[in-house]
């Protein structure tokens, strides 16, 4: 029954766990070690005082990235959701402001409006890259727009030139979320570093990662003092420091530690090696996978470097016969969980993320209070809106053209890579055998 798809009872291609992803070593442990000895494990202080910036780690792991990113400044955070929070706070977004973003993310790209009392309004994306693009962003452009957040998802920038121009024509402020797109490049420059903002995500579900953390690259010298003030009670700091523009001074505490900082070190000198061994290892699987009925890569933009957090692909159901979720289900049968994430499964599944705006948060319009602020509140005069159908791309990729898997992290063989290939090819070769049970 070798040949018998393992969804119909036939054995699988593999049943031995994918080998884990795990860039955590000795220099990480070295670092964790190097400072737990110190005794210090935080410096900061939440006054305006020397220690404000925090410690040596902290200080150090922002130097070297920005050097990294050949960015004026650094700002480490606890998480890139914190991150995303004091770019938009420092951005100056607040009641009655729209800040556009797409639908198709973490959800806390959109929810770092609402902490301002900003109204998300959701570009839709484009069909092949799921970024939003210059010609999806211009039509949401209203008179109360502020902010772009430009998710880089899965790893492929977006369309930043295109993007910048039309901000510096509508004076917008940009916010890239790089939280997918470490050690990415668009036409030569890191990505991180084309907006006014780049935030980074340092999770453990991440390229690189210090369990939680997060950073936000700038090159300009007042948007990373006021995203320090937020990230550190700026409430407490603006009299004494003598900051004069109080827009969303209202500070939380988003410090990151220095062990986390400590490990950031030895993460970010790895990033780039890895990031590689993504690029590699989605070559090799896309030479081996050319060909078979319904199944292509998603294109990627000329002149960008994609980062690969995961390997989106196309999925097409008029050439196959069979729905995509059975085919998922198929692949999904004759491979085995990844280490360290058996309880995940098999690392592939149709679609991302539920669009945004069909959460309740937004289909309600309940955000602050119960007077569905700041939706309906009496400063907001746009009518952002949530309906079904909004973004037709999003609903179209989510629910029928696109796969994503994670089977290509550094860590996988040219073998364990060929079992993946061997499971897409052997369910290929047996699409009538889904037909009927599609039926
Ligand atoms: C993971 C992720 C975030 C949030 O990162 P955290 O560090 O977990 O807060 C934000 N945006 C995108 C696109 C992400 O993938």
């Amino acid at each position: 029954m070798v040949n018998k798809l393992a969804l119909l009872g036939g054995d699988p291609i593999r049943q031995e766990l994918f080998p884990a992803y795990n860039t955590i070593g000795k220099e990480e442990e070295d670092a964790a070690v190097r400072v737990i000895r110190s005794g210090i494990l935080s410096e900061y202080l939440g006054a305006w005082h020397d220690d404000f910036y925090g410690g040596t780690e902290v200080r150090a792991f922002e130097k070297e990235w920005a050097d990294a990113y050949q960015a004026k400044h650094a700002v480490s955070v606890n998480s890139a959701t914190s991150g995303l929070y004091v770019a938009v706070g420092a951005a100056g977004v607040g009641p009655g402001d729209e800040v556009i973003v797409s639908p198709y993310t973490m959800i806390a790209s959109a929810t770092s409006a609402l902490v301002f009392n900003g109204v998300p309004v959701f570009a839709d994306v484009d069909p092949g890259t799921f970024n939003i693009s210059p010609a999806t962003i211009e039509p949401a452009i209203t008179k109360y727009t502020k902010a772009i957040v430009v998710v880089h998802l899965f790893g492929q920038p977006a369309d930043m030139d295109g993007i910048m121009a039309l901000a510096k024509k509508h004076s917008l402020i940009v916010i890239e979320d790089c939280a997918q797109v470490p050690f990415a490049s668009y036409k030569g420059r890191p990505v991180g570093t084309l907006g006014h903002m780049g935030v980074f995500s340092l999770n453990y579900h991440k390229h690189i990662h210090t369990g939680e953390g997060g950073v936000v690259t700038t090159n300009d010298d007042d948007l990373a003092e006021r995203m320090r003030l937020i990230r550190n009670h700026a409430e407490a700091v603006v009299a004494r420091k003598g900051t004069t523009n109080l827009v969303n001074m209202i500070g939380f505490n988003f410090r990151l530690g220095e062990i986390e900082c400590a490990m950031g070190r030895t993460q970010l000198q790895k990033g780039h090696a890895l990031v590689d061994q993504r690029r590699e290892n989605v070559g090799y699987l896309e030479e081996r996978l050319k060909g078979l009925p319904g199944l292509k890569p998603a294109p990627v933009l000329d002149g960008v470097e994609h980062s690969y957090y995961v390997h989106p692909l196309l999925y097409n159901r008029g050439e196959t016969g069979v729905s995509r979720a059975l085919y998922v289900d198929a692949i999904k049968a004759e491979l085995p969980a990844t280490s360290m994430r058996e309880k995940h499964g098999v690392l592939i599944g149709g679609g991302y993320v539920r669009p945004l705006y069909w959460e309740p948060i937004f289909q309600e319009m309940v955000g602050y209070g119960d007077k569905q602020c700041p939706f309906k509140c009496p400063h907001y005069e746009g009518n952002a809106s949530y309906e079904r159908g909004l973004c037709p791309n999003v609903e179209e990729a989510h629910l029928e053209t696109l796969i994503t898997h994670e089977m290509m992290r550094p860590g996988m063989s040219h073998k364990d890579l060929d079992d993946v290939a061997q499971a897409f090819e052997k369910v290929s070769n047996h699409l009538d055998d889904l037909r009927v049970q599609d039926l």
